[in-house]
């Protein structure tokens, strides 16, 4: 897996694009835990590598859909937001969570299709975490550094740039 810390901040990068708009903490509260709960599979006491262990079906695109369709039935009233629109946005941003994890080099692959595919991934460059809960310290741990370049970063540029361009072309409108 990559480190917990890493998928809340993807999920926080991916919820702040489609936020056009003041949103309450619990939006951002669960953009930061859809992304972890895929690997809550770390306490299934099924073999690593099966369906039910880690980095089985919690990793697929069918898990992603199906827990985001829970997630916006019970919240989208709250956010005053279109279903599918916000379905959409927790299907992606739990989806990360594989996408991610592919991206390491090491680990059982990805079964992304399951039930229909098989398993991929090992696209590195990111380390296997090297830290489970402790806080990310990217003086002792090499995945932190690793996912500070190849997540964070990317993560932080493509935000900062939307956000500043929506700004720009909002006083760009409120000029004329
Ligand atoms: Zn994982």
């Amino acid at each position: 897996m990559a480190t917990i810390y890493s998928h809340a901040v993807v999920g926080v990068g991916l919820a702040r694009l489609y936020a056009v708009q003041p949103t309450p903490w619990a939006y951002w509260g669960l953009a930061a835990v859809l992304p972890i709960i895929p690997d809550l599979d770390v306490f299934s006491t099924a073999a690593y590598g099966g369906p039910l262990g880690h980095r089985g079906i919690a990793h697929s695109v069918l898990f992603a859909l199906l827990l985001s369709i829970v997630t916006a039935s019970m919240t989208f009233r709250c956010f005053h937001v279109r279903w599918w629109s916000l379905m959409a946005l927790f299907f992606t941003i739990t989806a990360s969570h594989g996408l991610l994890n592919a991206m390491t080099k090491g680990g059982g692959g990805i079964p992304f299709f399951w039930p229909l595919g098989g398993r991929c991934g090992n696209w590195g460059p990111i380390p296997l975490s090297d830290i489970a809960f402790d806080l990310p310290d990217p003086r002792y741990s090499r995945a932190v550094r690793a996912e500070l370049l190849w997540g964070w970063l990317p993560t932080i540029v493509v935000v900062g740039l939307t956000v500043l361009y929506r700004r720009l072309t909002r006083s760009e409108r409120s000029i004329q």
